[in-house]
């Protein structure tokens, strides 16, 4: 069920005191689900989740999640100056691939954990850095498909990320000669897993494939990073993940591998993304146009360069008219932007009730991959960033771009 926590006057209020489209993002309900991540992990020693920048990247919201304790979790040079930004250093991870040259020596001066996606890295963190650092993570591909509640979930096999088992074992030895005294093992192997034994069943197998190399190469297990995935209910009969039970089979496996999770064993990270921050952001709308042919369309101010999920993958946003949420839903609409490209829709023969011009749309769960992924396409600009903080207010943290922002580029 997609988050209808916030009342409509809220987004009603936000309406009158911004142009629309704007994004919205609710504090308190970040800060919630923050806690009850670390309530399910609180059996673990030392946890710590590092938010997946990518999702959400205004520095806002990212200063929330170092205000909770928690760190970032960074793929480039400009999520790295985020996480700077927003006061996270020697609480980053950094988790890329195919990196350019001297985002390694970046990542290191600000105190990351390199997060190693190949072998290769080894060559290019020496020719950056000057050395090892004693503490590193290797990203682990374990090939083949991932199977979570008799689903495939995931296909590693396909996959350019990670290292294979083989690489690990001959890696490891090389590390452990240049110096490195500790790693810790990260995976992601699935993408908005709704299925609670997803983490369980990555953790295990992480777990046990630390434990391994471990024996056999004598450098210590740090951390075991479970890295992001989860999934949230975009569709209305979907249900949220338990995460306080998917907490409680993690520890089970833990205790079967490394024995009790006492101070100083083995710690747990993640890489959460979209479970932390997709609920909690609407994209607030205005319906501009009505035209009837084969099909009765709804025209919106906003558009899939705002919001592109819908049109790259054919994702579904739950959409709700404010002033209406009890109201029958007795129309069917295709919700459409302004793209000359007919993926420009938010929703294809939905279900709504009537809808007028004027009258507000919310698309909902659009707090994570929305705004970042946008784009300028037709040169549609980005809209602004509204947070509701935790004592009411509403404050803009992005403005809408401009005509000069769209040719500031240009020489
Ligand atoms: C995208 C990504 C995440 C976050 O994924 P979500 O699906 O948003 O949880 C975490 N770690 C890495 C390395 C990623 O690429």
């Amino acid at each position: 069920m997609p988050n209808f926590n916030l009342p409509d006057s809220v987004f009603e209020n936000a309406a009158k005191a911004f142009p629309t489209p704007f994004f919205l993002y609710d504090e308190a309900g970040i800060r919630q689900t923050i806690r009850s991540v670390k309530a399910a992990f609180s059996w673990a020693p030392h946890f710590m989740e590092y938010f997946a920048v990518k999702a959400l990247p205004n520095p806002e919201v990212l200063r929330i999640f170092v205000e909770e304790g928690f760190g970032l979790d960074c793929a480039s040079e400009c999520e790295l100056m985020l996480a700077r930004r927003a006061g996270a250093q020697g609480k980053i991870m950094f988790s890329a691939n195919d990196v350019p040259s001297g985002e390694f020596a970046y990542a290191n001066q600000l105190g990351a954990i390199l997060n190693l996606d190949d072998i290769t890295d080894i060559e290019q963190i020496l020719s950056e850095c000057g050395r090892m650092p004693e503490v590193i993570s290797i990203r682990f591909n374990p090939g083949g498909g991932f199977i979570a509640d008799n689903d495939i979930i995931g296909s590693p096999e396909e996959s350019k990320y990670g290292w294979t088992l083989a690489q690990m074992r001959e890696g490891l030895k090389r590390l452990k000669g240049l110096g490195v005294k500790k790693f810790g093992i990260h995976a992601l192997l699935s993408s908005n897993a709704l299925e609670s034994a997803y983490y369980p069943m990555l953790a295990e197998l992480l777990m046990q494939t630390a434990h391994d190399l471990s024996a056999e190469s004598g450098v210590e297990v740090a951390f075991v990073n479970l890295s992001g995935g989860v999934g949230i209910p975009y569709l209305p009969e979907e249900k949220p993940v338990d995460f306080s039970a998917v907490g409680k089979a993690v520890e089970k496996a833990y205790r079967k591998v490394f024995g009790e999770p006492t101070k100083g064993n083995v710690a747990i990270c993640a890489e959460l993304g979209r479970y932390m921050t997709g609920p909690h952001g609407w994209l607030v709308t205005k319906a501009i146009h009505r035209k009837d042919i084969y099909r009765n369309y709804i025209g919106v101010d906003g558009c899939s360069a705002q919001l592109p999920r819908p049109s790259i993958y054919g994702a579904y946003h739950h959409i709700s008219v404010v002033g209406k949420r009890d109201a029958t839903h007795t129309e069917v609409y295709d919700v459409v932007g302004s793209l000359c490209e007919n993926s420009d829709k938010f929703a294809v023969q939905r279900q709504l009730p009537k809808v007028e011009m004027g009258d507000i749309l919310l698309i909902h769960d659009a707090g994570a991959h929305c705004y970042a992924m946008g784009h300028n396409y037709n040169g549609r600009l980005r809209c602004a960033e509204i947070m509701l903080k935790e004592n009411g207010e509403l404050r803009m943290i992005r403005r809408a771009e401009t005509p000069e922002d769209y040719f500031a580029t240009l020489l």
